[in-house]
């Protein structure tokens, strides 16, 4: 296989796209893709000072790199959460991440508000997540504002949002919208914005540019984590129909406002989607070949 772009030897195919790229060329496609999405959704502001909060893992890394790489002003914030080892070594990691780009470290930790999630763990068993998440977001918001920060910035990917999605859906459960947004503004004063600008890159190409870039990221995992059933279900999708995650959220994302007008038909005046309905299309066609 080799690469569309130069024809050295392709590392990846990146079948949503249909293209092969090597080694040198996927950085430079992986970050047009992400300008291009910031962009396109609003999800950053050019002047704006960023809080992009960091675990360790390949997305949250990826993402710190790539909006210093596009020139982004941000500072990094760890939350250690008092998971073990697990938080040690995130620990060591995002300290490696902050030496790699370049950008200050701003460290967290939960035990100095009178708990870790261990502890949440051994209490309360099935809910650790659903606390730890709570955990994750009060401090990220608080830490943000009081630190003067206008946007959190969190590594979210397509995958996650497609899952969340489907999982909610399947189990009947209402799906909250500002959840599955690449950006959500503040609706009151001691709240910070939130931004996603990994929200239409998939897990994979987070991945593959941290590893061609030599980005520190762990591949360890938090042991609280519950088996990632609805992902699996997503990447089986993905691999029988390419390109699957990245229309389904298009589809979630397209703004409400493009369905709002109504139009009518020009030729039969019934509700149409553009300037001629689907049905006088189709007899105009068919009329014509008589
Ligand atoms: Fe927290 Fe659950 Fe994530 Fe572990 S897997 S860091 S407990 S949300
Ligand atoms: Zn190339």
């Amino acid at each position: 296989m080799k690469c569309k772009r130069c024809g050295k030897k392709a590392i990846a195919n990146l079948r949503a796209y249909g293209i092969a790229l090597c080694e040198e060329c996927y950085p430079e496609f992986y970050i047009r893709l992400v300008k291009r999405s910031i962009k396109r959704h609003g999800i950053l502001k050019e002047s704006e000072r960023i809080l992009a909060a960091v675990s360790g893992g390949k997305d949250s890394s990826a993402m710190a790199a790539v909006l210093k790489e596009l020139g982004y002003d941000i500072e990094l914030l760890y939350i250690d959460l008092g998971i073990g080892e697990y938080s040690k070594e995130s620990e060591r990691v995002v300290k490696d991440l902050s030496k790699n780009l370049d950008v200050k470290l701003n460290i967290v930790r939960l035990k100095d508000y009178g708990f870790t999630v261990d502890e949440v763990a051994r209490g309360m068993r099935r809910k650790t997540c659903s606390a730890c998440g709570t955990a994750k977001r009060y401090i990220m918001n608080r830490f943000g504002r009081e630190s003067g920060f206008e946007v959190v910035a969190t590594g979210h990917t397509a995958e996650d949002i497609v899952s969340f999605y489907i999982k909610n859906v399947a189990g009947g459960a209402k799906v909250w919208a500002e959840k599955l947004m690449p950006r959500n503004e503040p609706f009151d004063e001691k709240i910070v914005a939130r931004a996603k600008p990994l929200f239409e890159m998939s897990e994979k190409e987070n991945m593959l540019y941290v590893l061609v870039e030599n980005i520190p990221y762990t591949l360890m995992e938090c042991p609280h984590a519950p088996k990632p059933e609805w992902k699996e279900i997503v990447y089986e999708i993905e691999r029988r129909k390419p390109g699957f995650v990245k229309n389904f959220l298009r589809g979630l994302v397209r703004p409400a406002e493009e369905f709002d007008e109504t139009r009518y038909c020009k030729i039969c005046g019934e509700v149409a989607s553009g300037e001629i309905c689907a049905f006088c299309k189709l007899r105009m066609r068919f009329e014509g070949l008589r």
